[in-house]
């Protein structure tokens, strides 16, 4: 069947302010009902070395200290997602980094409070998606 080779997986995280202000439901029901499938999930709390090492490309940025700060600063949820062309829809419907400047009706925008804390995370090509998958699920949790 040609339609599977669009079969994308994709890594989600609902970030800690979206997990201090009770969204999770309200999060994940937005990604259910766009037809995305939630693969994998756990709630988790990350260690400084490990939002370190997941936020690696962005170590020479400005913002990466704080960055890093924000994301160890309270549990967050990771999810694989999947679907066809999951990378791209679930980055359509996280909406922009900056909330400010996301589309009407996204996640960003719903619920991001600033360019830092904008509630969601999701991988932005084949190549990052494959890596932070793997960062967070074994193949054992992949599997179910
Ligand atoms: N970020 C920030 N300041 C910036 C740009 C990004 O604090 O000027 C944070 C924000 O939480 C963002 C994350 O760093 O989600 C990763 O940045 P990236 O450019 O990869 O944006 P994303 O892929 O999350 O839209
Ligand atoms: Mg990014």
């Amino acid at each position: 069947m040609a339609a599977s080779s669009a079969m994308e997986q994709t890594l989600a995280i609902l970030k800690p302010d979206s997990v201090r202000r009770n969204l999770i439901g309200k999060i994940l029901a937005q990604i259910e009902e766009s037809g995305l499938q939630i693969r994998a999930l756990k709630r988790l709390t990350l260690t400084r070395k490990q939002a370190e090492a997941f936020y690696e490309v962005h170590k020479e940025r400005p913002f990466f200290g704080s960055l890093c700060d924000y994301m160890t600063s309270g549990p967050v949820v990771v999810m694989a997602l999947e679907g066809e062309r999951a990378i791209e829809r679930w980055r359509e419907l996280m909406g922009a980094t900056d909330p400010a400047k996301a589309a009407e009706g996204t996640i960003r925008r719903k619920f991001g409070q600033n360019i830092e804390q904008n509630a969601v995370h999701g991988s932005d090509a084949k190549e990052t998606a494959a890596r932070e998958v793997a960062f967070f699920f074994s193949a054992l949790e992949l599997a179910g």
